[in-house]
């Protein structure tokens, strides 16, 4: 792949982002409320997801850095910085199961008390009980992961087929190991209808994630989405874009009843438990200190 200005680089070539250039004081994302770095291991996915705009910056092709030098930039963020928290903010952190693994069994060799999220994708994790019990082990805290829909058809059209019935295992298998699920839901799709959204509320609610994010399907540009909605699209205001609005005709769904199922979706999620009130309000917490 190449950009304007030539060959993308090979990320582990890069050398550690320039921390002392920054006033990290006024960085104050925290996790479990202890200050946090962000990191990043690796570049590009290989999913095909068609909202998303990971391959539009970085490509289709999944370029990491070695154990060693994450574990490299783990003994500066901790040692020379101070910190107990980062954030593995790669599209698809745990793509390689044995890199995973192999940074895990670093960070404990260490001995260092640090607390971690990322992003990861359903399928790696469901097939790899080996690899979440490693990171569990290892300080991981939270793990994000794009649930989408209870609706084949959406999670077909989305790129995300057979994910369906591996999602309850991946959610079990992250809990069952103490690492909290952070459930991503897109409202919406192409051949929904507000029943369908329903289910997927509704199966948000059964999945029982630590915290539950709903957005409304949006077409970013440079996403294959984006190309086949273009002539739908009405409001072109970016601030629209911000997955709260519905920014293009939808076949089957009002737009106003959509962003009243958003808020629905919200209000059923978070109302049917005080834990549920409670992992909200420690969530909102984490997200005014960012
Ligand atoms: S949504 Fe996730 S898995 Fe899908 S293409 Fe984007 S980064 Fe990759």
């Amino acid at each position: 792949m190449e950009t304007a200005n030539g060959p993308v680089p090979d990320p582990e070539l890069l050398s550690l982002p320039a921390r002392h250039l920054l006033d990290l004081s006024k960085y104050s994302a925290s996790l479990n409320g202890i200050p946090l770095t962000p990191v990043v291991t690796s570049r590009g996915c290989p999913g095909a997801c068609s909202f998303c705009s990971s391959s539009s910056f970085f490509g289709r092709r999944w370029r990491s850095r070695s154990p060693e030098s994450v574990l490299a930039e783990l003994d500066e963020v901790y040692n020379r910085y101070g910190f107990r928290a980062v954030a593995f903010v790669d599209d698809n952190f745990s793509l390689s199961p044995e890199r995973v693994i192999a940074i895990a069994d670093g960070i404990r060799a260490r001995s260092y008390d640090l607390q971690w999220w990322n992003f990861s994708r359903v399928d790696n994790i469901v097939g790899n009980p080996q690899m979440v019990q490693a990171m569990a082990q290892a300080g991981s805290k939270t793990v994000f992961l794009g649930i989408e829909s209870a609706d084949d058809e959406s999670l077909k059209t989305l790129g995300k087929e057979n994910q369906g019935e591996a999602t309850a295992k991946a959610v079990k298998l992250l809990q069952e190991n103490g690492i909290e699920v952070f459930g991503s839901y897109i409202l919406g799709h192409l051949n929904e209808t507000a029943k369908d959204v329903e289910r997927t509320i509704q199966m948000a609610v059964d999945l029982n994630t630590n915290i539950a994010q709903f957005s409304i399907l949006t077409p970013y540009p440079g996403t294959p989405l984006y190309r086949e909605l273009k002539e739908r699209i009405f409001l072109k205001r970016w601030k629209f874009y911000d997955a709260l609005h519905l920014v293009f005709r939808h076949p089957r769904i009002n737009r106003h009843l959509l962003q009243f199922l958003l808020i629905k979706a919200y209000l059923r999620f978070y109302r049917r438990s005080k834990k549920a009130k409670d992992d909200f309000r420690d969530y909102g917490k984490t997200q005014d200190s960012a």
